[in-house]
């Protein structure tokens, strides 16, 4: 196993380990105080919890947003590229929501996200497991793009990584602007997907759906 590798499999041990603990941001969920702040907020807002439907409001709301913002770990098993295989590796159309952090509302949509491998690769169900880590998380679109690309380069060591995010936002639809069905695109292009004019046309034209 070459030390690469080796580094390829601890970064992805490292990021999905303590699930209930962003190891980059966070402190534990605690369950407890997240239902006494959501019982403080819905009477703050005007609600009445001794309404039936509200009783058990608090702590479906606690439970509810800490699956939200609980990844799920995996293991994210890399291989050589015995084959040399040289073009990009796509895989689009990946459905992912999170929690815009401005206003914890949700955005959802959908991820486009290629490498043009190196020595390495990856399974292609995990590219969209990547997505998912760090969407379960409090967010900005731009953020998330930029760590899915990151995460995607630190791991294989690619010759290129292309992520493009395309999102609705329930903080523009719902409330404020009121845009419903407006969609954001954010993309973080790395080494020749980012540099190279024929690798980064070709990457664009195979997600050119948008
Ligand atoms: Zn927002």
């Amino acid at each position: 196993m070459s030390s690469s590798l080796v580094n390829g499999l601890d970064a992805a041990t490292r990021l999905a380990e303590s699930p209930l603990n962003r190891a980059d941001t966070g402190s534990p969920i605690d369950l407890d105080a997240a239902e006494l702040a959501a019982r403080n907020l819905l009477v703050a807002l005007g609600a009445d919890l001794s309404s039936d439907g509200l009783q058990e409001t608090p702590s479906r709301i606690a439970r509810a947003y800490a699956e939200l913002l609980t990844p799920m770990p995996f293991n994210a098993t890399t291989f050589p590229n015995d084959e040399g295989y040289d073009e990009l590796v796509i895989v689009r159309d990946i459905p992912f929501q999170s929690l815009c952090m401005h206003h914890m509302l949700p955005f959802y949509g959908i991820a486009h996200v290629a490498y043009l491998p190196g020595e390495k690769i990856i399974g292609l169900s995990k590219l969209g497991r990547v997505v998912d880590l760090f969407a379960r998380d409090l967010q900005v679109q731009e953020r998330l793009t930029t760590q899915v690309a990151d995460w995607i380069d630190a791991t294989l060591a690619p010759r290129g990584v292309g992520v493009i995010l395309e999102a609705e936002h329930l903080c523009m639809s719902m409330r404020g602007v009121q845009k419903p069905g407006s969609r954001t695109v954010t993309s973080a292009l790395r080494g020749s997907v980012k540099d190279d004019p024929r690798t980064r046309q070709e990457f664009l034209s195979l997600v050119a759906n948008i």
